[in-house]
């Protein structure tokens, strides 16, 4: 293989991950591909944990050790079993934790409703949260979800196939300036917007 073959297949990998464009990718695969070779074997050494020690906890989707799993913010006796926050990524549970305004359990949906990305029902954690809701005598459902099309189409969705249970669903959306992302708001618009949900 020559090498630029070998840095374009480095690249088409690196270019996969979220918020990665094309040209990103290219910048890091020269990083690493010249005079970097420390930085190889971090990611070499942090990749190689991942993919044998840590998993997406099977309840919530967040990730957690293998042998944590369910994770602590599942299990955790603290917290109110009845309050179910639904989010797209398991890095908006980290965002919304460090708010602390949040003391009930997640689950992750891994995305949202979206046909240019070719993602349909089935590609999200829809099954397991109708399921979550049907069996964990949870009362409400609280959906954290980005202020943007594609956020509004998976709310309508999950209220559709929620309709059946017997919870109160609210929108995570007072406070939040339209077409913004739970992941960049600060910690206190997060707070105000679970005490003023909708
Ligand atoms: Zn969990």
């Amino acid at each position: 293989m020559a090498a630029g073959e070998a840095l374009q297949r480095l690249v088409t990998a690196l270019a996969k991950l979220p918020g990665v464009g094309r040209r990103s990718a290219e910048r890091m695969a020269m990083r690493l591909a010249v005079g970097r070779r420390d930085l190889i074997d971090e990611l070499l050494g942090a990749l190689v944990f991942v993919q044998k020690s840590v998993t997406g906890c099977s309840r919530c989707g967040t990730p957690t050790l293998i042998e944590e799993d369910p994770c602590r913010l599942c299990t955790s006796p603290g917290r109110d079993d009845q309050l179910l926050c639904v989010v797209e990524e398991p890095a908006d549970i980290v965002t919304i934790e460090r708010s602390g305004g949040f003391r009930g359990r997640y689950h992750a949906l891994m995305g949202t409703l979206s046909p240019p990305k070719g993602q349909g029902p089935a590609d999200l954690r829809v099954r397991s949260l109708v399921e979550r809701v049907r069996g964990e005598g949870i009362r409400e459902v609280i959906l954290a979800l980005n202020t943007d099309v594609e956020g509004d189409a998976t709310a309508a969705f999950l209220e559709e196939a929620l309709r059946a249970q017997p919870v109160t669903i609210s929108r995570l959306a007072f406070g939040l300036p339209a077409g913004s992302g739970i992941r960049y708001s600060d910690p206190l618009t997060l707070e105000r917007a679970f005490k003023g949900r909708l």
